[in-house]
């Protein structure tokens, strides 16, 4: 669970609020089915949870090494490309990660 099971980078401040996600889910996992072995719980919980966090994982990074671009006309394009997307879009991205139902 949490970084033991997907360590992220730290640029959408999720490390913890996946953690937090994660303990939610087990313990939805450990209450609806009492008759299953911890093995047997922690495929379901797996199962629930692998998309989820490969995608924050994966988005996470890729906003790192945007943000950590380092040639000046790279750097130049990001900046005034960043302050071109619309709010919509943004908004967009954020529903994404908090209007789940994980
Ligand atoms: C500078 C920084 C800023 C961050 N900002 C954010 C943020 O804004 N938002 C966000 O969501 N996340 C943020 N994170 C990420 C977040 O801190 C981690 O994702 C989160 O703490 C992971 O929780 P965890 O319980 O999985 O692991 P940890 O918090 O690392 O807890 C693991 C615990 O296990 C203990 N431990 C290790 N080995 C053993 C052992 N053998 N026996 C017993 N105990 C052991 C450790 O001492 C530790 O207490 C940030 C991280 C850093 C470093």
């Amino acid at each position: 669970m949490g970084d033991a099971a997907h360590d992220t980078t730290p640029n959408m401040g999720q490390g913890a609020c996946q953690a937090i996600e994660d303990a939610a889910v087990l313990l939805d996992e450990l209450e609806k089915h009492p008759e299953l072995e911890l093995e047997q719980i922690f495929t379901r919980f797996e199962h629930r949870r692998i998309s989820r966090t490969t995608m924050i994982v994966n988005r996470s990074w890729q906003m790192g090494r945007i943000a950590q671009l380092s040639q000046p006309g790279l750097v130049a394009f990001r900046d005034i490309a960043m302050r071109c997307i619309p709010n919509r879009v943004s908004l967009k991205q954020m529903e994404n990660i908090y209007q789940t139902d994980f």
